[in-house]
Parts: C-alpha cells; structure tokens; sequence
C-alpha cells in the first residue's frame, strides 16, 4: 500500500518564557493511503501539534513531512492535498449551511450554480439534506459536525486530518458518529488522520492506532496489537484497563520483572490450582460484567472483570484468582 502522509524525525520545540519546550520529539510515522490513523494520548502528548505540522498550520523545528511522497514541509496550509476539521468545527455563523460548507469554492472562484450543486451532494454525503438554507445556531451539536464535515471534504482532500471532532457530542451522539465517520471513511476511501484521547474511540474507529507520550511515539500498532501486546507500561495502562506488575510481586505471579494482565483474563475459582488468592477490596457494576478489586499479597491489588450473570463474592470476603499461562504478557523495561 501507497504511503499518503509520512513523518521523518519531526520535532516541534515551541519557547515559551525564555525556556525551549519540545511538544513533539523525533516522531516517525507513515499513514497509508485509504488508512483511519489514529493519534491516542492525553492532553497535553503534542496531538494537535502533529496534526497541526501535518495541515501546514505549524512549522516543524526539525524533520520532514512528506504528503503522497512529495515534501510538503515548507508548503502553506492551502497548497497541501489535506484538509482540517477543528475541535470547535470554526463554521461562519452569519452563513447559511450551503455557504459554509461552499466556502472554500467561493474563495477559489468556482461559480456560484457549481459549488451549490457541490455543497448539496456533500450535505446529502453527511446525510443532512434538509438544512441547507439554516444558519450554524439553528444545528445540533451532530449536525454542527456534519456540517464541518462536508466543508472540509468539498476540495476532495486525499487526508482528512481530524482533531477530537466529536469531543464536544454526548455519549450516545458519539458513539454513533463513530460507526458514521468509519463508514465514511471507508466508502470515501482517503485517509483519515484522527486525533482523540478517548481510548474506546481509537480502538473502534482505527485501522492502527500511534500512542503519544510527552511528545513521542511510544507504539504503533492495530488496536487488537496494542490491546493484546502493548510495548511499555504506559501503553498498557493508557489503553483500556490492565494489571500492571513490576518488581517481586511481578516475578511471583508471572515469573516477569514487569508483566500485565488484562482483568478480563483473570476468573474466579477454588483453592486449588489458584494462582493467588485475596480479600475483595471494592466491587463495580458496569452492566455487563462487575470489577473486582482483590488485595493480595504485599499491599497489591489485582483488578478481575467477572461476567454479571456469575454471582460476585462480597467485599471484604475472601477470593481466588486463576488465570492461563497466556494471559501474561510481559512488558519491557520503558
Ligand atoms: P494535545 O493535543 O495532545 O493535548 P498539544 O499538541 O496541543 O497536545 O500540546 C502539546 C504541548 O505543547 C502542551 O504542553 C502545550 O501546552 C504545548 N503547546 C501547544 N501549542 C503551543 C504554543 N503555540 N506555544 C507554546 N506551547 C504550546
Ligand atoms: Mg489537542
């Protein structure tokens, strides 16, 4: 597969009070053609920086940003074959819905009968066929980004770079603008550069996910990959739940210096065949399974996902925790 956006050695230092602060350091990162990328990490990682050097809207302080293997590094936003859609969507609120998603058209001198006919394809694209003559205040949240959507994709992008553009939405809206964009994604078939920090939104939506840590790269693997085989301890810990274990407990329980295991690994049984045992500490209920958190030996704590329908011990009531040899996944030393 076609490289669409590539990264060699890109760093960003931003000065700030006289002091030289490194937003994104030595990132490497290809995303090929007709991929869903996903930058994951928490605030603050240099997400939006990337994206923002990717879109042309920053200069890198060193590296190269190559775009369908031409070198885009010192090209501007509008001479780059991207395109944004920002966190806050930025749609002109004195603008009808046609104007603000024919806008870039218009700039570029497309006659009016043209970028209409454009602009009405692309709101049926979003599935927002009936709003067009609307102002930005007259939408909903979803319909704001939809409509930011459509604006973004009227210059046939070959990138569409996405910055937590459902941040803003309640669980349900985004979890069902999640599947939406996917399909989008797939039946435009360009690349989609996605930038969340919501764990559950980069596992469903991406074909590989890049987890960033103060400015780096830490792994970039499928989310099936990371979830099962995490490189280093943040990553483990980052993405979905997990037990992390370094030190002596480590190596009584899993024979590793530092080992996780994913609490869904871990059932409940008898003495016998037990990998250890404990005290319940505290119960959750989420639905469909409950957590457990179990005190074993010296001061840790193992976090166990039961199935609901399995009846659940009561804290402060004794337990033990059995898991398969394949449940240990061993962690490096970063
Ligand atoms: P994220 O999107 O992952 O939350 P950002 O890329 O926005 O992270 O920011 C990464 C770091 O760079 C943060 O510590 C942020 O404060 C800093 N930063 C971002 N933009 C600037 C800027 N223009 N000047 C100085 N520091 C900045
Ligand atoms: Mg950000």
């Amino acid at each position: 597969m076609s490289s669409a956006v590539t990264l060699n050695r890109v760093s960003c230092v931003f000065q700030s009070g006289g002091k030289a602060f490194r937003a994104v350091d030595q990132v490497d990162l290809e995303v090929r053609a007709g991929e869903f990328f996903t930058l994951l990490g928490p605030s603050g990682s240099g997400k939006t920086t990337c994206l923002r050097m990717i879109g042309g809207f920053t200069l890198p302080t060193e590296g190269t940003i190559l775009i369908q293997g031409e070198d885009v590094t010192h090209q501007p936003p509008y001479a780059r074959p991207v395109n944004t859609v920002f966190q806050d969507y930025a749609l002109f609120p004195h603008m009808s819905i046609l104007d603000n998603v024919a806008y870039s058209q218009m700039v570029r001198g497309v006659e009016r009968a043209v970028r209409e006919k454009r602009a009405r394809e692309l709101l049926d694209l979003v599935r927002l066929p009936d709003v067009a003559q609307r102002r930005p205040a007259q939408l909903s949240g979803g319909q704001r980004q939809r409509v930011a959507l459509a604006r973004a994709l009227i210059s046939q992008p070959r990138v569409l770079l996405l910055d937590e553009p459902l941040g803003a939405l309640d669980l349900k809206l985004r979890e069902q603008m999640q599947s939406e964009l996917k399909s989008l994604q797939r039946e435009l078939a360009i690349s989609f550069i996605f930038v969340t920090h919501d764990q559950h939104e980069a596992l469903s939506m991406s074909d590989r996910i890049g987890v960033f840590n103060k400015g780096r790269i830490e792994q970039i693997a499928t989310p099936a990959d990371l979830y099962a085989r995490p490189a280093t301890r943040f990553v483990a810990e980052f993405v979905g739940a997990a037990n992390v274990l370094s030190g002596e407990g480590a190596r009584t329980l899993t024979g590793h210096d530092s080992a996780m295991i994913r609490p869904e690994l871990i059932r409940l049984g008898t003495e016998s065949g037990a990998r250890t045992g404990g005290t319940v500490a505290e119960t959750q209920y989420f639905g469909a399974f409950w957590r457990l958190h179990v005190a074993v030996a010296a001061g840790a704590r193992l976090l166990a996902d039961v199935p609901a329908a399995t009846g659940v011990p009561a804290v402060g009531q004794n337990t033990f925790l059995h898991w398969d040899d394949g449940a240990v996944h061993a962690l490096g030393a970063a």
